[in-house]
């Protein structure tokens, strides 16, 4: 893992934010992906990478002022394909 504690689905950071982290079968705290990809062990919705870099997009914008949405979508498509769900 070069990442640590993000979202191996959508790259959303998620150090020491267990509400944030996805959930196995079990109902126990999975660490790799966040609540919103991630519940009941299994993905909350069967997307391509290409949809979910357009759903990231407004996300990385908000949380970083100085990137623009072209900024983001180059940004997403070097990062998304590293994690996990996509590699
Ligand atoms: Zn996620």
């Amino acid at each position: 893992m070069t990442t640590i504690n993000s979202c191996q689905s959508c790259g959303m950071p998620l150090a020491g934010a267990d509400n944030l982290c996805g959930t196995n079968r079990d109902g126990s705290i999975n660490k790799n992906y966040c609540n919103y990809c991630y519940q009941d062990g299994e993905y909350t919705s069967d997307i391509s990478i290409e949809e979910m870099i357009q759903i990231c997009i407004p996300h990385v914008v908000n949380a970083n002022k100085e990137m623009d949405k072209k900024a983001a979508q180059e940004m997403l498509e070097e990062y998304l394909p590293t994690l996990d769900r996509w590699k």
